[in-house]
């Protein structure tokens, strides 16, 4: 069967599967990424997982791969199919697009980035589904976001399109690993629930999901914790709305977890802030952790029909 490569390459661990045509997986597979050998370690991890599945695809689907897709963290050249920077996994300006292509025998590569190929996804075959124009956001350690326009992700000028996590929404807020202060990701990412949880309940372990426990149990402390985050979370969100207009915005990461009761309070904070905007619908991402392989998958199948119709 026609399958190609999907492969996502995270801190910790790469995800990756074999992927038809209409987006449906034909095998899945995890490794970790072993970040704590090194980068070259790394580089060799990504290039063997990734040839060890061309190997399954041709034993267990009867043909080799038609082509491969993988998304990365950090800054990336998807133009020039570079990974140019990685706080996280240590590499600068590795021509990873070029090493896979060799090493899996000249196959044409799609290098993505991990949230705009996450949201590719979500847009295509997830929770946008249908939807020409959405806004994806992922609270997670920090907030990412991708911006899906007609099937595709606008990622700008220079691939920083869609940070929405460092819209400031509180001038002269908390400090964010950027450089400026108040920006959305230091006041309703995962990590900054889990910090606000932690100092109001006394409890250093404290999380994000016990904070969202918490709030269902009626705890006052904690529905201060949760309402700050939904503030932050949907001016941001209006912000974008003004901008861009989308029609959904799907929510995903560690914090939607939570569900209803993170999503009930975000509609009405949204829609009590908006004036003359349309109300977009927020909707929970559906592909949880798989998107982003599964939209590694779908631009390696975007890159086939390029080349047929170019
Ligand atoms: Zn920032």
């Amino acid at each position: 069967m026609k399958h190609v490569i999907a492969l996502d390459v995270g801190g910790t661990g790469m995800k990756a599967a074999l992927l038809a045509q209409d987006g449906s997986v034909l095998l899945e597979a995890r490794r970790p990424t072993g970040r704590e050998h090194g980068t070259d370690a790394v580089v060799a991890a990504i290039l063997d997982f990734a040839a060890d599945l061309a190997d399954e695809g041709r034993t267990r689907l009867g043909s080799a791969p038609l082509a491969a897709g993988v998304a990365v963290p950090g800054t990336i050249d998807e133009k020039n199919g570079i990974a140019v920077f990685s706080a996280n996994l240590g590499w600068r300006d590795l021509p990873m697009r070029k090493l896979l292509g060799e090493r899996l025998g000249g196959l044409p590569v799609a290098l993505g980035h991990d949230v705009r190929s996450g949201g590719l996804a979500e847009g295509r075959i997830g929770a946008g589904r249908g939807v020409d124009r959405f806004l994806f956001v992922a609270l997670g350690t920090g907030i990412a976001g991708a911006i899906g326009i007609g099937g595709r992700i606008e990622a700008g000028a220079h691939g920083y399109g869609g940070e929405i996590g460092h819209v400031v929404v509180r001038p002269g807020g908390p400090a964010c690993g950027c450089g400026a202060r108040g920006c959305l990701e230091t006041l309703a990412s995962a990590s900054a629930v889990s910090r606000a949880w932690a100092g109001a309940s006394g409890d250093p372990e404290a999380d994000a999901a016990a904070c969202a426990a918490a709030v269902e149990a009626g705890d006052p402390r904690a529905a201060e914790v949760w309402r700050t985050a939904v503030e932050a979370l949907a001016d941001g969100i209006v912000m974008a709305q003004s901008l861009l207009d989308p029609s959904t915005v799907i929510v995903g990461g560690g914090l939607a977890e939570a569900g209803d009761t993170l999503f009930a309070p975000l509609r009405a904070a949204v829609s009590e802030r908006l004036t003359f905007q349309m109300p977009p619908k927020v909707v929970p991402a559906e592909l949880r952790d798989t998107a982003a392989s599964l939209g590694a998958g779908l631009l390696a199948w975007d890159l086939l029909s390029t080349e047929v119709t170019a």
